[in-house]
């Protein structure tokens, strides 16, 4: 999953309490921390290139997104943000701990099966929504879509809020066409070179720049937009 994964980014905002523990932001960076880390082994190296099993093409990502290292990264998540926020507790430890792990069952939706139990097993998970590309597209972009109506009717803020994140929707949504059109994720079978799809460095590259201007497009808009019972209380 690509944009899909940022709908639960939105869901401690604020649920009638007027304080948010995990600003969206963060939400956004715990939400895609295991390509993150993906991203920064495909720059080593180390993941990130594409086996061809059966003529369909499965991602070689067995420290990033095994399920038992994933559970790691996102405990990892949790310390991380604990550490900076010491007085969120054990909730913002396992708010941050969900947000992260999140992507792994996300991820389980979309991919072929190629999210190892842990590294090198040879048991692999993934219901391969992505050998339907259109209605994959239409699953993340119908999530992100209900969770940014979701953040709308909870905060308040300026219009200018408003039309930034429609752009940032927009742009988005054609990241996420890009993704879902591009080889390797929809294929026709046989015909998919995995040595003409990004792969390795240029890959994990292009992961961490998008994954970092959406968090600072969207604390952008954050800032512009208050809960809406802290304001009425
Ligand atoms: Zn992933």
């Amino acid at each position: 999953m690509f944009m899909g994964h940022y709908a639960p980014a939105v869901w401690d905002t604020q649920r009638g309490k007027g304080t948010v523990l995990v600003p969206v932001w963060i939400a956004f960076l715990a939400v895609q921390f295991m390509d993150i880390i993906f991203a920064c082994l495909a720059i080593l190296g180390i993941e990130g290139d594409t086996r061809m099993i059966g003529g369909e093409p499965y991602f070689t990502i067995p420290y990033s997104h095994s399920l038992l290292t994933s559970l790691g990264w996102a405990a990892v998540g949790g310390f991380l943000f604990k550490l900076f926020h010491p007085s969120s507790g054990a909730k913002g430890f396992w708010m941050v701990f969900g947000l992260v792990f999140s992507h792994w069952i996300f991820d389980f939706i979309v991919h072929r099966p190629d999210l190892p139990l842990w590294p090198g097993s040879q048991i692999e998970f993934g219901l391969s929504v992505w050998n339907w590309p259109y209605m994959a597209f239409a699953l993340e972009i119908g999530l992100l879509l209900a969770a940014f109506i979701y953040w709308v009717r909870v905060t308040t803020g300026p219009r200018s809020s408003l039309v930034a994140l429609t752009c940032l929707f927009a742009f988005m949504c054609l990241i996420q066409f890009a993704f879902i059109t591009a080889p390797g994720i929809q294929v026709q079978a046989g015909n998919f070179d995995p040595a003409s799809a990004l792969s390795g460095p240029s890959l994990g590259m292009s992961a961490v720049a998008t994954y970092t201007i959406l968090a600072l497009a969207i604390a952008w808009i954050e800032r512009r937009r208050a809960p809406k019972t802290t304001l009425q209380t």
